[in-house]
């Protein structure tokens, strides 16, 4: 069922990611009923054109971009004619007097800022300067909220000078992925699973978030930033904070901020004499991928030949409270690794006294592992004996195996930002990064960030196509253990 009708001001819609991800995740909603007959996109941006090109610009790219059995004409034109456009430099103040004009006060005020970071104080004050400023506007802002804590502070108090927190969705879009709210589920509604989710149970844990691609010619933008801060700083510390976190009181979108804000103030601080077992930080040179050969970092178009920026990252993350004590989190994330692949294994304890055969006793821990992609899923790994009559009480490890489109007949998993749209809708919070989580996040990234500019040490190089450097490898293997490959 439809909510309410909607009045979404679109910021920023001619930039990559309204292009790419929003607009074809309103079309979905769209067509799946969910958008009500009278809401409205106001695609604001700088280019000239109007609403007629735009339209039809939009038409045509919807069609292009999505696949052929989802793809309706009828639905896509409709969508279409919910849409106008209107030019504006999001930093003329008088600019934004027309919006008021364009709301339908009934409706429910969304205001997205597809934009750069940069640009949200400016939009807000922009806003309120223009009256377009109410009690019930939701506003959505995405990552990165800053580069450090001091930047990310000055964005938040730029947003909270217009806005209270309850209307701020700050997005991080791996929390629309279905696979990640299934960790809420798996977690919370399987005692199973809830009585063996600590260190009496479970021996380490991993987190991996592997692209294939490399910087896609957006050099500028990500030597700005490097892996710790686009990726590790938001998506992986928010899935490890989905992984380590005690059960909320209830599904409430502050219950459950709170106890993820309780597991990043747990966090380890790495300090510098840490450093070299607990963290690793490569750029790729040269190699292959998928089978095609691909230049280095450094050689990539408009590249700094001097770059020190990290494109991959290993660490090693411990929580220090009751449920986690001496329980290690790896996580890795890089660019140019060999597949586009995201995983979390959970490593069990081997059973308390071994009676098979001792050759095999490396087989004896059970491990679940939820795949993020490809193939969203999960199966747990256990032992059963091996079938045959010459096989004696041999051990053998096989999957309880859970893909969802298979197991559910599910003709599609709704993209992230399709949920998260649908959400803000709503106006249900959960799905959103709340301020203080953002702000331990940087407090804890920038400490090693810290340690990396202090000891001057550059990145370790790994060839294209390649897991990373090696030393992530020994990081690892230090501790008697090994990443996980599914053989
Ligand atoms: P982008 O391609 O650079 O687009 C930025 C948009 O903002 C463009 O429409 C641009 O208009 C507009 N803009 C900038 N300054 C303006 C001004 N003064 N007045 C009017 N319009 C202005 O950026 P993006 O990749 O879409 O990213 C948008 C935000 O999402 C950023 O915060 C980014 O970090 C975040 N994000 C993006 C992705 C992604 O996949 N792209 C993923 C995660 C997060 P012009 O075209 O006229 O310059």
């Amino acid at each position: 069922q439809p909510v309410c009708a909607c009045d979404l001001m679109l910021f920023g819609a001619s930039g990559d990611l309204a292009q790419r991800k929003l607009f074809p995740a309103l079309y979905q909603l769209d067509r799946a009923g969910l958008l009500a007959s009278d809401s409205r996109v106001l695609a604001i941006a700088r280019r000239d054109t109007d609403t007629a090109a735009l339209r039809k610009a939009l038409l045509a790219r919807l069609e292009e971009q999505i696949p052929e059995p989802e793809f309706d004409a009828t639905v896509a034109q409709g969508f279409v004619s919910r849409v106008e456009y209107l030019e504006l430099d999001f930093t003329d103040t008088d600019g934004f007097l027309v919006l008021n004009d364009w709301r339908h006060p009934g409706n429910q005020l969304i205001v997205y800022m597809a934009t750069p970071p940069s640009m949200y104080g400016v939009i807000a004050r922009n806003l309120r300067a223009g009256g377009c400023c109410t009690e019930r506007t939701r506003v959505v802002v995405e990552k990165p909220i800053g580069h450090d804590l001091e930047s990310s502070k000055v964005i938040n108090d730029e947003l909270a000078e217009v806005y209270r927190e309850s209307q701020l969705f700050r997005i991080d879009h791996y929390l629309g992925k279905e696979t990640v709210q299934n960790l809420i589920a798996l977690r919370f509604a399987n005692n199973l699973f809830a009585s063996q989710w600590d260190q009496n149970h479970i021996s380490h844990v991993e987190i991996t978030v592997a692209e294939s691609m490399g910087i896609e010619g957006r050099w500028g933008y990500f030597d700005q930033a490097g892996q710790i801060r686009d990726m590790i700083q938001n998506h992986l510390l928010q899935l490890l904070c989905l992984i380590a976190m005690d059960p909320p009181s209830d599904l409430s979108a502050d219950s459950i901020r709170d106890e993820k804000v309780k597991v990043l103030k747990a966090l380890k601080r790495i300090t510098p004499d840490m450093m070299a077992e607990y963290v690793v930080r490569g750029q790729y040179t040269s190699g292959t991928s998928e089978g095609k050969p691909v230049p280095g970092y450094l050689d990539e178009e408009g590249a700094n030949k001097a770059s020190e920026t990290e494109t991959f990252v290993a660490l090693k993350a411990e929580i220090d409270n009751w449920r986690w004590s001496g329980v290690p989190f790896y996580i890795r994330t890089g660019k140019r690794l060999p597949e586009k692949m995201s995983q979390i294994i959970i490593h069990f304890k081997p059973a308390p006294h071994y009676i098979f055969d001792p050759d095999q006793k490396h087989l004896a821990n059970n491990k679940l592992i939820i795949r993020l992609q490809p193939d969203e899923g999960m199966a747990l790994k256990i032992l059963t004996k091996d079938q045959g009559l010459d096989k004696g009480m041999r051990l053998r490890q096989g999957p309880l195996e859970l893909t969802f489109s298979e197991t559910f007949d599910t003709d599609r998993i709704p993209d992230a930002y399709e949920r998260l749209l649908w959400e803000i809708m709503r106006g249900n919070q959960y799905l959103f990064v709340r301020r203080d989580e953002v702000e331990h996040a940087w407090r804890w990234v920038d400490q090693i960030i810290r340690n990396w500019h202090d000891s001057g040490e550059p990145p370790k190089r790994y060839a294209a196509g390649t897991w990373g450097p090696v030393a992530s490898i020994a990081m690892i293997t230090r501790d008697g253990r090994s990443w996980y490959e599914d053989v």
